[in-house]
């Protein structure tokens, strides 16, 4: 049987064309990048073009991006490594609720160790609110760290305003870009940031390949002490095959950006309509329009998530209810709780994320299909319309909040 993937923010085919650029890494080219005879050296060479590829991808410096083993290891070095090497200015760090666990873990992390950590609420479409940035501010702030688009309901943050906030106070600013890479344009000379993690595998890349941008003369301890690889920031023989696939990859997102952009917001806006018109108790989570270009996210009342994905995995489709993370646990996503959402309405959420390769038929059979399932799924659910989910709870909810 076809299957529809509809799960590109967990993770996205590799490109056939990233493939073959990676695969004579594991053969013929397989000299050690630190060597100095020509099979090491044409290794170091192929690197630094990928890092070239990358760099261009987001409009840095080539000598500004570090290759990690993912993103989660991107936004752990970004967070410790600036709290550790800043200590002595402050022990203050600003993030949001929102964040991707990789941060969020990471912060709680620092908190054992002393540090303080603000985490900022959101709103009902899961936007930070400027003032409250500024209020959080204080003079032993060392670090802000706010995704620049989220995983689970899309909403794209306001990340140059933010930037400009704090920069004027001289404290350092990270970004997860992981999500926004290869959907909307990343510049990070126009957005202030200091640091930006991305992903290969988010991108039509590998798994296990991630990279930071460091911003030139950022204060930030070492990752790994060993060799001079990473400008001795990140020791350990280089993932080759890897980088090479991921500057492709990036290459490849950066050319293609607004081709991609618009055919996965043709397909996300009709698959909403879709959903909206057809199917009632529905509602859609994050920003009507500050949203990725291929997010979609609906909470149906009286069903769980669960439920809507192993009937749709059936026939064919694959999705996901909260983040990949959560799914399997019966916890409900820290996003949508933080958007104000009840417990009880946000176990009922299923996360559609489009790609470049997704088609219209596809978004037709998903939309047609989704009407009879969850039309099923209520007439075997238990809590059902005599028990309904009005608004006035959700918006108490959303407010008791803030
Ligand atoms: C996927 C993702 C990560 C983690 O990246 P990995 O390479 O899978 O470790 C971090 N942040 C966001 C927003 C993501 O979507």
């Amino acid at each position: 049987m076809k299957r529809i993937y509809l799960d590109h923010a967990a993770t996205t085919p590799v490109d056939p064309a990233v493939v073959e650029t990676m695969l004579p890494f594991f053969t013929e080219n397989f000299g050690n990048p630190s060597s100095v005879y020509s099979e090491g050296r044409a290794a170091k060479k192929s690197i630094e073009a990928a890092r070239l590829q990358v760099a261009q991808a987001i409009n840095a410096d080539p000598r500004e991006i570090y290759f990690t083993g993912s993103g989660s290891e991107a936004d752990n070095w970004a967070i410790k490594g600036i709290a550790m090497k800043n200590k002595s200015k402050g022990n203050h760090i600003i993030t949001s609720t929102i964040e991707h666990h990789a941060v969020l873990h990471t912060c709680e992390y620092l908190e054992k160790q002393g540090f303080e950590v603000t985490y900022l609420p959101v709103d009902k479409d899961g936007l930070i609110s400027l003032e409250d940035l500024k209020n959080a501010i204080r003079k032993e702030t060392i670090l802000v760290s706010i995704m620049f688009a989220n995983n689970e309901i899309g909403t794209i943050e306001p990340i140059k305003e933010i930037g400009e906030i704090v920069k004027e106070k001289g404290i350092i600013f990270h970004t997860d870009a992981v999500q926004a890479l290869g959907n909307i344009p990343v510049d990070v000379k126009d957005l202030n940031v200091d640091l930006l993690s991305i992903s290969a595998h988010k991108i039509y890349g590998p798994k296990g390949i991630g990279a930071l941008y460091i911003r030139k003369g950022v204060p930030i301890d070492n990752l790994i002490h060993g060799g001079a690889q990473e400008r001795k920031k990140r020791a350990g023989t280089e993932n080759t095959a890897e980088i090479i696939a991921f500057g492709k990859a990036a290459e490849m997102a950066n050319d293609h950006l607004e081709t991609n952009a618009n055919h996965m917001k043709t397909l996300r806006d009709r698959l909403i309509k879709g959903i909206m018109d057809n199917i009632p108790q529905v509602r859609l989570n994050g920003h009507p329009e500050k949203r990725l270009p291929g997010n979609a996210n609906f909470c149906f009342d009286y069903i769980e998530g669960e439920s809507i994905l192993l009937s749709l995995d059936i026939i064919g489709i694959a999705g996901s209810s909260g983040s990949a993370c959560t799914s399997g646990s019966l916890d409900p996503s820290h996003v949508l709780l933080a958007i104000g959402l009840p417990a009880g309405v946000a176990h009922g959420s299923l996360r559609l994320t489009i790609g470049k390769n997704t088609t219209t038929e596809d978004i037709d059979y998903v939309v047609e299909n989704l009407i009879q399932i969850i039309e099923r799924l209520r007439k075997m659910s238990p809590i059902n319309a005599d028990c309904p989910i009005d608004d006035a709870v959700f918006e108490k909810a959303a407010h008791h909040q803030h």
